[in-house]
């Protein structure tokens, strides 16, 4: 599925983010930067191990944040380690920690004059976050900064794993469009 926001595009497809050739590639990352499963361990073991020394240098990223390494063997220029918050239930400003995640891979984005990004569903495995929920605050969120930007980015892609997670964004996508007036499915 595939939508247009002021000139630029917003993108849902099923797939594997380690095989992207967007610009930049963002992780679900721990504060440690430690490296771990799910996603963070495939784009880890498809980089190299140069992205765990960058991550080792860099020592760790508070939730809600991102830091920027460079992508080793994978085919993006840089990968955004971006930390979501773990799910307790809601009431921890899980909402607003994920949305700053993602806002923090776009600003970096900008910063390095990226053209493209690719996101995976940050904090939906491992990290427990409602599905719907944070398809909803990921979406609101890229949406809203592919928007405002006036850099180079032109396209965001959530690369999503299975069927029920590209399901789940497809839904928000719809939603998203009947709220934001300057969003267009194609
Ligand atoms: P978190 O700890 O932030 O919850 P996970 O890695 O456990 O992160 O899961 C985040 C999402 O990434 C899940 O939807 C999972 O299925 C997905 N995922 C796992 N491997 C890949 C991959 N190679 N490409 C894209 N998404 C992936």
């Amino acid at each position: 599925m595939k939508a247009k926001i002021s000139g630029k595009t917003l993108e849902l497809i099923l797939g594997d983010i380690t095989e992207q050739a967007t610009d930049a590639i963002a992780n679900a990352a721990n504060s440690r930067l430690a490296g771990g499963g799910g996603v963070d361990g495939a784009i880890h073991r498809a980089a190299g191990p140069t992205l765990a020394n960058e991550c080792a240098r860099i020592g760790g990223c508070p939730t809600g944040s991102a830091v920027a390494t460079g992508a080793g063997n994978l085919k993006a220029r840089y990968v955004f380690h971006a930390v979501g918050p773990i799910w307790r239930g809601g009431g921890q400003d899980e909402a607003k920690l994920l949305a700053g995640a993602y806002r923090k891979c776009l600003e970096l984005a900008e910063e390095k004059s990226c053209k493209s990004i690719a996101f995976p569903s940050i904090s939906t495995g491992v990290y427990a976050y409602p599905l719907e929920q944070a398809a909803s605050v990921a979406l609101g969120e890229v949406a809203e900064q592919l928007a405002r930007s006036a850099g180079k980015l032109h396209r965001a892609v959530f690369v999503l794993f299975d069927g029920a997670t590209l399901a789940a964004y497809e839904t928000a996508l719809r939603e998203l469009a009947r709220k934001r007036k300057d969003l267009q499915l194609d």
